[in-house]
């Protein structure tokens, strides 16, 4: 590991948005710690570390989990010299079904998952960040903050909640050399939205004006531009990475 390098957290990274932001920061030169869910998927995402020569490690990490953060937190000081630059905050979940017929558990389970944890994480890291004076804190939300969605009113809580955490947080941190935004993607190919069916796919392709999904090195050019010294003025934004669905 070289000790100059800038490190960025990314949570969730084995996957989808994840991975594509890990390897993106890896191009950029960052040392990427990355996280999975379980040894299994912190051994896959182990092995993309090694098939593309990324300087980093893996962790195992329950975002619900306030001891499972804070375990994070002392792995990665114990593995590094250095805390991470840049936290991408990019673990989450969707558990969908209309408002009325969703349980607590699908209620409560994608507010711990998408929402809580940016209290638990965001708050662990940011106390290095706040004593280097310099920082980035990168959320993902989702389009459906802005424009709601049937079916989904757990996750637009959250992703809507996240928009005004950031706001909020920037403001808090603005004096100490530490941006707080959030890049908004919409449609975009990965696990997630695997689980809808090729005709939801058309049908939602159809609405957006490039008439495609995303993909996740979309989102992925997004995050590192965030993440440079070139944004270093920009502060409590949300970039909209979505072809044209929604425009603010
Ligand atoms: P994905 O393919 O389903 O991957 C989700 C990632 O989050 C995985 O790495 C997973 O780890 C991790 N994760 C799940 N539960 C976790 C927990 N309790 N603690 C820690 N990590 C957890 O998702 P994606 O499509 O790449 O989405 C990434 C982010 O973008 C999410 O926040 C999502 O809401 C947002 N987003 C996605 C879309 C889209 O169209 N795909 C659109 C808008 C916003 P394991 O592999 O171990 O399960």
């Amino acid at each position: 590991m070289s000790e100059e390098k800038k490190i960025a957290l990314i949570t969730g990274a084995t996957r989808g948005i994840g991975l594509a932001i890990a390897k993106q920061l890896a191009k950029d030169g960052y040392v990427i710690l990355g996280t999975g869910t379980n040894d299994n998927s912190r051994n896959t995402l182990k092995k993309e570390f090694e098939n593309n020569n990324i300087d980093g490690k893996s962790y195992v990490l329950d975002i619900k989990s306030q001891e499972s953060v804070d375990q994070l937190f002392n792995d990665i000081n114990d593995d590094y010299s250095n805390t991470p630059d840049v936290l991408v905050n990019n673990a989450g979940i969707t558990n969908d079904s209309l408002f009325i017929r969703m349980n607590d558990s699908q209620w409560f389970d994608t507010i711990e998952t998408n929402i809580n944890s940016l209290y638990r994480i965001s708050k662990v890291f940011l106390k290095s960040m706040i004593k280097k004076r310099k920082g980035r804190i990168i959320c993902i939300s989702s389009v459906v903050a802005s424009t709601g969605n049937a079916g989904q009113s757990n996750y637009v809580t959250t992703k809507a909640g996240m928009i005004g955490f950031c706001k909020s947080l920037a403001k808090e941190v603005a004096t100490r050399g530490i941006t707080v935004n959030c890049v908004s993607p919409g449609f975009i190919e990965t696990d997630m939205t695997n689980k809808l069916n090729e005709s939801q796919k058309e049908q939602i392709a159809k609405n957006i004006p490039m008439i495609k999904m995303g993909t996740p090195e979309d989102i992925a050019y997004a995050v590192a531009f965030l993440a440079s010294d070139k944004a270093s003025y920009i502060t409590g934004e949300t970039i909209n990475v979505n072809g044209g669905l929604f425009m603010q």
